[in-house]
């Protein structure tokens, strides 16, 4: 049943926070604020107070906001264990496994290294939605700055088998050049062609292409559905000189 209402709120150039909340207990959780302002803005005119800040990795974009946020609501900070050394604040280390509460929903912990060694996820079963940070984005994937491509190929494969309807909230608004770059390896694929008039068409509108739908990106997203590690090396490598 899903129950957990979610917002993505703009954060720098094109970040993404996503805000939790859990109605029948108000509780209320922040994903990766790259900034504290912006959450701010939203939680006060809500009248929403803020309970746990959850980090997928290290990144400035994604925890420069902790500190600040921590300090005027008392939030719990939670991230990868694997980080606590480079994690501003953190109150609760976090392993592949683990569960986590927001409220009445639970999200189980998925390590997905790639984009960072340490890098999480936060899969709410009950509520279909996926926060993958800067692991999986819609029509992409994230660099690897840190891991190597057998790492990402195998964090994109614990998302595979998640069920289609699995809402995926990433970390960035890069939808549109990653479709790009999509469309230039794969100019056939009909359902990359739908993905993009629709992504054209939110961009056009100015609202968030995000969250996407798995089922989508298991169909239109190259990164996803490259066959081995070594297809997944070189779009990579591809898309990193694309422009
Ligand atoms: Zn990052
Ligand atoms: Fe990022």
């Amino acid at each position: 049943m899903q129950a957990l209402e979610l917002t993505a709120i703009p954060c720098l150039s094109d970040n993404y926070a996503w805000l939790l909340r859990d109605p029948a207990t108000g509780t209320v959780a922040i994903v990766d604020p790259g900034e504290a302002e912006p959450v701010e803005k939203v939680l006060a005119a809500r009248g929403h107070g803020l309970d746990l800040i959850l980090i997928t990795h290290h990144h400035g974009d994604h925890v420069a906001g902790v500190a600040a946020l921590k300090a005027a609501h008392g939030a719990a900070v939670l991230g990868p264990a694997a980080d606590s050394h480079r994690l501003p604040g953190l109150d609760r280390g976090l392993k592949d496994g683990d569960r986590i509460a927001v409220g009445n929903a639970t999200a189980v912990v998925i390590d997905t290294p790639g984009h960072t060694r340490g890098h999480i996820s936060f899969y709410f079963a009950g509520d279909a939605l996926l926060l993958c940070g800067d692991t999986l984005f819609s029509l992409g994937c994230g660099r690897l700055l840190e891991g190597t491509a057998e790492e990402m190929y195998a964090s994109l494969r614990r998302f595979a088998v998640l069920p289609p309807d699995t809402r995926v909230a990433c970390g960035h608004e890069y939808t549109l050049s990653n479709g790009r770059f999509a469309l230039s390896v794969d100019p056939g694929n009909a359902a990359l062609k739908a993905r993009m008039a629709e992504v054209e068409a939110d961009r056009a509108a100015g609202v968030p292409t995000l969250p996407a739908l798995l089922g989508d990106e298991m169909a239109a997203n190259p990164f996803l559905r490259a066959p081995d590690v070594a297809t997944l090396a070189k779009l990579r490598a591809a898309k990193d000189d694309f422009r």
